[in-house]
C-alpha cells in the first residue's frame, strides 16, 4: 500500500475515498491487513501529508479508525471524541482537513455499546462531561419508537438513538460550516455516516445519510432543470441541500 502523495491524492474521488475506506474495513474482518512499512511511511510523510479522508468517531479504545479501515500513516484525518459530537473545533479541523489539505470524504463513524450514548441516555451527569453529554440529548428526545426502559440497560434503545445521533450529526456538519457544505454540493467531497460493531468489526454505512455529488450531477444541480429538484436520500448518489 503506497504512501498517499499529493498526485495520488487528487487522483482520488470522492467515490474512490468511500471504497477505499470499504475495502479496508473488509481486511480488518478477515484479518487480511496489508504490510506497511510504518518507520518508512513516518520517513515518506515527514515533508507533507495528502489524506484522502476525514473521519470523525469516538474516543472508545476499541474503535481505532486507523485500524478499523486499515489505513496507515498519512492515510486518514482521524477526529475524535466521546460520542461522535461536533462542536466549532471540531468543524474547524474538517474544514482544515477537507479545504486546506484535500481529503475527499467526510465520515461520521459512530459505533455500538457507546459509553457516551448509554450516559445521555441515563441523562448523567458529572463536572465537563454533562456538557457533551447535552450535545447527544437531542439524539435521546428524537427517539420516539422505544416506549419503555428508555435508559441504558435497553440495548435496542442505545442503539436507535446511536444510529440517530450519527445521522443529525451528518447534518449538523453541513448546517453549521457553510465551507464543507459547498464543497459537498460541487462534489468535491462526499460525507457518509457510519456504524462500527465492535463485536464484529464490520462498519455499515447509512445510505440515506450518503452524499456523493458526481460531477456531472454537480453540473445540473448549478442548473437543475426541473426533475432534478426531487431530493431522495435512498439513492446511492443523493443530493438533498
Ligand atoms: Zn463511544
Amino acid at each position: 500500500m503506497k504512501t498517499l502523495t499529493k498526485e495520488i491524492q487528487a487522483s482520488i474521488t470522492p467515490t474512490m475515498a468511500l471504497d477505499l475506506l470499504k475495502e479496508g474495513n473488509k481486511r480488518f474482518i478477515n484479518n487480511l491487513k496489508v504490510n506497511r512499512n510504518l518507520l518508512q511511511q513516518a520517513n515518506e510523510t515527514s515533508d507533507g501529508q495528502h489524506p484522502f479522508a476525514v473521519i470523525l468517531s469516538c474516543i472508545d479504545s476499541r474503535t481505532s479508525v486507523e485500524l478499523v479501515f486499515d489505513q496507515g500513516l498519512g492515510d486518514v484525518f482521524s477526529i475524535r471524541i466521546a460520542g461522535n459530537i461536533i462542536n466549532e473545533d471540531i468543524l474547524g479541523s474538517m474544514e482544515f482537513g477537507c479545504k486546506i489539505a484535500g481529503a475527499k470524504i467526510i465520515v461520521v463513524l459512530g459505533h455500538t455499546k457507546c459509553g457516551a450514548i448509554k450516559g445521555a441516555c441515563d441523562y448523567m451527569e458529572m463536572g465537563n462531561l454533562t456538557a457533551l453529554l447535552n450535545k447527544i440529548q437531542p439524539a435521546v428526545y428524537a427517539e420516539k419508537s422505544v416506549l419503555e426502559n428508555r435508559n441504558s440497560s435497553n440495548d435496542e434503545f442505545v442503539e436507535k438513538v446511536t444510529a440517530i445521533n450519527i445521522k443529525r450529526t451528518v447534518d449538523a456538519i453541513m448546517e453549521r460550516s457553510p465551507i464543507l457544505k459547498e464543497m459537498i454540493k460541487t462534489g468535491a467531497i462526499g460525507i457518509v455516516g457510519a456504524n462500527h460493531d465492535i463485536t464484529t468489526g464490520r462498519v455499515s454505512f447509512y445510505d440515506e445519510t450518503l452524499i456523493l455529488t458526481s460531477e456531472t450531477f454537480a453540473d445540473e444541480y448549478q442548473n437543475p432543470p426541473l426533475q432534478l429538484k426531487a431530493v431522495d436520500r435512498h439513492s446511492p448518489i443523493a443530493l438533498r441541500i
